[in-house]
């Protein structure tokens, strides 16, 4: 008998879609030229990349010209903050991030708050939430930043972003989200949002690994990180990674296609369904993070009294892919630091399991988690030493 197989990690990458894949492989053989040449193979290039920025463009309501591509997400988060803050031309050297964000985020900060700024990190509520009015006390005068993720990636919480950005605005503080979690998976209108910046990442959304994206609104000035050629409008040098580039742009177009098709409302329904069984079969289990300003994908829950990663590696014996925790934390000892600001104990907080649906998420594959999580998690209670 074949064991099924049932990925829900989509948090900590996607499989690269077929459609994606399809208009990536022109690209390292007939169409390898640079897309700096003048010849005939750099002016295909050249063409393409143009294309798949405004497909991301588009995506997100931005101008074409407001698209950086990058590396990936955490180049991309680095580009915004460190850019921003080697461009001040005022003395302004306090900037704020919330206690939540990704590494990219959080170790940045830390980083320049050993060289020269001043940071705080906000706290969230119980259900990893910022609260406007707690950025509002936090912002001074000499405020140059905020950056407070779109959506958390351990809970899948939506932040008020709207809200944030418009205090930011009204303070003249730059506001930078890192959408990575959030893009391609909830509508987003940059147009509408008071959004200066805003980070991407192509392998969260069906493209490859590698590539990412910076949104930076029309007229903010930022220093790069990487010097050199002078690519993407002077802030991301290097001769461009084509087949990445238009992947992504591939994965923005299936992204508009998915939520024409309704997706977020199917795999809504699926992550509803996973959340409420595993709460109704699980004595002493509960969802973390917040309960309907959620990603439509992502599906949290502690169950007391086991740890997480004893459930990972019995989920995966099943077939079943999830992570505990974060996937970049699992491997260290410490709980979360996401799970740990929403004020959770440290026993409590091992025993968190995520798992992130996808666009191939099929009902079944719901139906199966359910049927082998609940004896997972009793024999794993009659090894525990906690007691009940
Ligand atoms: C995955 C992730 C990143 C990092 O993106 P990479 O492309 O892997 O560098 C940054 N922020 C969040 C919220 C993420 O989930």
């Amino acid at each position: 008998m074949e064991t099924r197989k049932v990925y829900l990690d989509n948090s900590a990458t996607t499989a690269v879609a077929d459609e994606v894949l399809d208009v990536m492989i022109p690209f390292f053989k007939v169409g390898m030229g640079n897309p700096n040449s003048l010849h005939e193979w750099g002016r295909d290039t050249r063409r393409a990349v143009d294309e798949a920025r405004a497909s991301l463009a588009s995506l997100i309501g931005s101008g074409a010209n407001e698209i950086i591509f990058t590396g990936g997400g955490s180049a991309s988060d680095n580009l915004a903050i460190k850019g921003s803050v080697w461009a001040a031309k005022t003395p302004g050297r306090h900037i704020i991030t919330s206690a939540v964000e990704h590494h990219a985020i959080t170790d940045t900060c830390k980083w320049l708050g050993k060289n020269g700024c001043e940071v705080t990190f906000l706290p969230v509520d119980e259900n990893c939430m910022v609260q406007p009015e707690v950025l509002e006390k936090a912002i001074r005068d000499d405020t140059l930043l905020v950056s407070v993720m779109y959506a958390n990636n351990e809970v899948g919480t939506i932040n008020p972003i709207a809200k944030l950005g418009e205090i930011c605005r009204a303070r003249g503080v730059l506001f930078h989200t890192d959408g990575v979690q959030a893009a391609g998976h909830i509508p987003i209108d940059v147009k509408k949002l008071p959004i200066d910046m805003m980070s991407m990442s192509a392998h969260k959304m069906y493209g490859p690994k590698g590539i990412g994206a910076l949104y930076l609104r029309k007229g903010i000035k930022l220093v790069p990180l990487i010097h050199g050629g002078g690519q993407e409008f002077g802030l991301y040098s290097g001769t461009e990674n084509v087949p990445g580039m238009v992947g992504f742009g591939a994965a923005a177009r299936l992204a508009a296609r998915l939520h024409d098709e309704g997706e977020e409302k199917r795999v809504g329904a699926l992550r509803d369904k996973l959340l409420d069984g595993i709460v109704a079969s699980i004595p002493d289990s509960f969802v973390t993070g917040h309960r309907t300003e959620r990603l439509p994908y992502h599906a949290s829950v502690c169950v007391r009294r086991i740890e997480g990663e004893g459930i990972l590696l019995r989920m995966d014996y099943a077939g079943i892919g999830v992570s505990s925790g974060s996937a970049c934390t699992s491997g260290s000892l410490e709980p979360s630091h996401v799970l740990l600001a929403m004020g959770l104990d440290h026993e409590t907080a091992h025993g968190s399991v995520r798992l992130t649906l996808g666009k191939d998420t099929t009902e079944e594959d719901v139906d199966y988690v359910l049927e082998k999580f609940p004896p997972i998690v009793e024999t794993l209670r009659k090894m525990s030493p906690y007691k009940a």
